[in-house]
């Protein structure tokens, strides 16, 4: 089968042992991520560093997403691959005790459990990719940049960036 029903559920087995670089990739609906949440026009890419230690795996890398935002002035779609990092600590449940107690720094690093047989990553690519969805997307980094910014400086901004009406297209970054 050359498609993985979840291609972000791997299975234990299939990392070897050590470091292994793996890319894994998917959809919005492997994703479980709604078309109300984000808008995508490709696959969902995960690639980075598997090192493996027994039942224990540490990820290192990134996920990349192509979303289609909206301006947030105009509502112009705007087309912007979404890179987030992805650092995850995979172990099995119960595993834990085994270590010693100065795991410092695990605390920024997420934490995963899983049964012994697969690493089941869905959540965790869907929150890393949500949580990196900018929250006013404007279509060009300018746009009513230079008025924002003069508002909050002080300064005087350049004609012609001033933001328009809420909500009416075409009036703001043109
Ligand atoms: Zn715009």
């Amino acid at each position: 089968m050359r498609h993985p029903a979840e291609p972000f559920a791997v299975s234990l087995a299939s990392i070897e042992e050590g470091r292994n670089r793996l890319r894994l990739e998917g959809t919005a609906e492997d994703l479980g991520i709604s078309g109300d949440e984000l808008a995508l026009d490709g696959g969902v890419v995960l690639e980075g560093e598997f090192y493996r230690a027994d039942r224990q795996v540490e990820i290192q890398g990134h996920v990349r997403a192509p979303a289609v935002l909206s301006c947030d002035l105009c509502l112009e779609p705007i087309h912007r691959a979404i890179e987030a990092p992805f650092r995850l600590l995979c172990e099995k449940r119960g595993d834990r005790d085994r270590r010693s107690g100065e795991q410092s720094g695990a605390e920024e690093v997420g934490l995963l459990y899983h049964d012994g047989r697969t690493l089941d990553l869905r959540d965790e690519v869907r929150q890393a990719i949500l949580l990196e969805v900018p929250w006013h997307p404007l279509c060009r980094p300018d746009a009513g940049g230079s008025a924002r910014a003069a508002a909050a400086t002080g300064t005087k901004g350049s004609a012609g960036a001033r933001p328009g009406p809420e909500g009416v297209p075409g009036t703001s970054c043109v």
